[in-house]
């Protein structure tokens, strides 16, 4: 931020709107980042950013929300799901930490577009010889109950 003031002394009126639009700026950043753990921990299904912003009602902007969900992916509270359509979705995580660890299965639903971690399904599989896994990312989609 920027702000333009002639007179340099420490109580002058610019510098003091300036810092208490820095801490509103604070302030709402937290708001919104405690709003979005909410969401997604509530939610039983993995959310888009355009649908947080929806649920949000106005809280914070999308550069916010995805702000947040930078942060929140990187402490391991969430997890990006890539589904079918190329489109980001967020989950919460139950048990990472800055590590992220799961092999869950994602469920897309094709009629009503939600996406769902199925955590108790954890495929099996075995690879070649010569080939390491680091990340697993398995997508099934169908029907899921509310549409079947
Ligand atoms: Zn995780
Ligand atoms: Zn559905
Ligand atoms: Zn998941």
């Amino acid at each position: 931020m920027q702000f333009i003031c002639k007179s340099n002394t420490y109580f002058c009126k610019c510098k003091l709107v300036a810092l208490r639009l820095i801490r509103m700026k604070a302030e709402r950043n937290t708001i919104a980042k405690i709003q979005i753990q909410d969401l997604l921990t509530k939610s039983s299904e993995a959310l888009s950013p355009n649908e947080i912003l929806k649920l949000l009602n106005g809280v914070c902007d999308k550069v916010t929300i995805y702000r947040v969900l930078d942060r929140l992916l990187e402490s391991g509270q969430i997890h990006k799901i890539v589904n079918f359509d190329g489109a980001l979705k967020y989950a919460r995580c139950h048990s990472c930490s800055i590590v992220h660890k799961h092999n869950h299965i994602h469920f897309s639903c094709e009629r009503c577009k939600s996406v769902t971690c199925l955590e108790d399904v954890e495929p099996t599989f075995k690879l070649p010889k010569n080939y390491k896994v680091s990340q697993v990312n398995f997508m099934v989609s169908g029907l899921c109950p509310l549409c079947f």
